[in-house]
């Protein structure tokens, strides 16, 4: 009989596929369980358009891959990311996003070839990985099979998970496992299935504020992607955000997210007509998908009940479940606009592996994962709570004529957009510090730790707005007001 250790994953999303990388390789039996059919032997264009995809209902959403997931896959992985390369995908580096006033500046130093995003529709990334992880030694994956429970005991006062019930073509099995990981995301039921065997599993929630609406496109035979200008590809109004995400294979889409408050407008941008409209009206969004350069290839998905959430599996810092771990979205939700979700689920499965290497104590491994998890991602996820309740209030005074800014309000604002934004794209060093925090690299403070860079920041906010214009350290106006826009597309403010 086999000695190694037998791994039940739940889910073959993301998180799913980076355990399937993370824990496959031969040293432990793995097995994926997925709800959903397998994925079609199909080309990564026909894929976008035929897979079927329940499970995993963001899977048509523009999805950013940052520096921290590319890096992990270049580094460990070198052959998964050549896969990538060759079904279309491509890298962008640090150099390739330069603003103009920093173009001829630049010289490399350590650490800027990790600052890469890949371009890919999530579905291609999935389809290669998915490819990718199947052909691992130890790596088996069981599709159509919806778990519907898990198998637990007590020992010790502890809950014990020994396995899973799985249902597969309309009956349900009892698979047993050292191991069971959930990376069934979002809308796991195994904090339930857990809190019904008698744990507690304490969930802190916070608003991300936004719908997220996205809309496919393709370059129209015998045209490019529109010159690097300095044209932002994505901006913040305050009403609206929206972002143009390069993918694979000539296609690309581009999102609008709306606050949740900005009722007109949220029912508004779901027709295609509509849509199309706002994006002619954001000059970083129109140079890709105005209809001379680009084709729309979709409708226009819409996603909600979008929140930042985080749970825990530990009780006042002791274990509960013994042979349990949760990854991905399953543990962690966060505001898909700062795209670090594919990338916190694949880095979680590694800290799982690193765990399970380190140890065998079931209670210390338990204890172990939670306090690694918790310094690699919780910084981040801190981060993004609280600024996504600042861009909630903006929102909110947004639609507010009445509204006055107060002084630290109006100070907070000036260092946002005329120190910290416009440093970022004037000076390099201050644009690198950025970015590593966007890559998800560096904790979101680190560069607020680092006097040099608070330095420059501060150089660059005391210039005149007028010195700033010419240098170029400001942006393109993203898009009209809040007004205008309603007006611009027929909607009454
Ligand atoms: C609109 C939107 C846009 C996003 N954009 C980005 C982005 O730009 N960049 C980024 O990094 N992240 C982005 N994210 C987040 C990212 O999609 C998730 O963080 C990531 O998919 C999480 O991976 P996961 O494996 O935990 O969950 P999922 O990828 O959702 O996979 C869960 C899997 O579990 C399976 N499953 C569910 N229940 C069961 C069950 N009972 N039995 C068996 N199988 C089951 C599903 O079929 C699915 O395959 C976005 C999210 C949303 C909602």
């Amino acid at each position: 009989m086999s000695t190694k250790e037998r791994v039940l994953v739940a889910g073959a999303g993301i998180a799913g596929l980076g355990a399937a990388l993370a824990l496959g390789g031969g040293e432990r039996e793995v097995t994926i369980l997925d709800r959903d059919p397998p994925p079609p032997e199909l080309s990564p264009d026909e894929a976008f358009y035929r897979w079927e995809r329940r499970g995993a209902t963001q899977l048509r959403h523009s999805h950013a891959f940052i520096g921290r997931l590319t890096s992990l896959i270049r580094d460990r992985y070198p052959d998964l990311l050549q896969e990538l390369l060759n079904e279309g995908t491509r890298l962008f580096g640090f150099s390739d996003a330069l603003t103009p006033p920093l173009m001829d500046k630049y010289t490399p130093v350590a650490g800027d070839d990790d600052l890469m995003l890949l371009f890919s529709r999530r579905t291609t990334l999935e389809l290669v990985m998915r490819r990718y992880a199947s052909r691992l030694p130890g790596v088996s994956f069981v599709n159509n099979a919806g778990v519907r429970g898990l198998i637990a005991r007590r020992e010790h006062g502890r809950i014990v998970v020994d396995g899973l019930k799985v249902e597969c073509g309309g009956h349900i099995e009892e698979m047993r496992a050292d191991i069971v990981v959930d990376a069934t995301g979002r809308n796991t039921a195994f904090p339930d299935w857990l809190r019904q065997e008698g744990a507690t599993v304490r969930e802190e929630e916070s608003p991300c504020g936004i719908l997220y609406f996205t809309r496919h496109y393709r370059l129209r035979e015998g045209q490019d992607e529109p010159p690097r200008d300095g044209t932002p590809g994505g901006g913040d109004l305050g009403y609206i955000k929206y972002g143009v995400f390069i993918a694979d294979n000539r296609h690309f889409s581009v999102t609008l997210a709306t606050p949740e408050i900005e009722t007109e407008m949220r029912l508004a941008v779901v027709k295609p007509e509509i849509f199309d409209a706002v994006c002619l009206e954001l000059p970083g969004a129109e140079r890709w998908m105005n209809p001379a350069r680009a084709e729309p290839v979709s409708r226009v998905f819409s996603m909600g009940n979008l929140q930042n959430v985080w749970r825990h599996f530990l009780k006042d810092d002791e274990p509960q479940v013994l042979g349990f771990f949760a990854l991905g979205d399953a543990a962690v939700r966060t505001n898909p606009l700062y795209g670090r979700g594919c990338a916190s689920g694949v880095v979680e499965a590694h800290i799982l592996r690193d765990t399970l290497d380190a140890m065998k104590d079931p209670a210390k491994r338990a204890r172990l994962y939670a306090h690694e998890m918790r310094k690699a991602i919780r910084p981040y996820f801190d981060s993004m709570v609280r600024l996504d309740l600042q861009a909630i209030r903006r929102a909110e005074h947004e639609r507010d004529p009445a509204y006055k800014p107060g002084l630290r309000a109006r100070m907070m604002k000036s260092f946002a957009e005329d120190a910290i934004a416009p440093a970022a794209r004037g000076d390099l060093e201050v644009g690198r510090a950025i970015s590593r925090v966007f890559h998800m690299l560096d904790e979101p403070t680190a560069f607020l730790k680092r006097p040099e860079i608070v330095g420059r920041i501060f150089k660059v906010w005391a210039m005149s707005k007028k010195m700033k214009e010419e240098l170029g350290f400001y942006p393109p106006k993203f898009g009209p007001e809040r007004k205008e826009m309603l007006a611009r597309i027929g909607l009454a403010a």
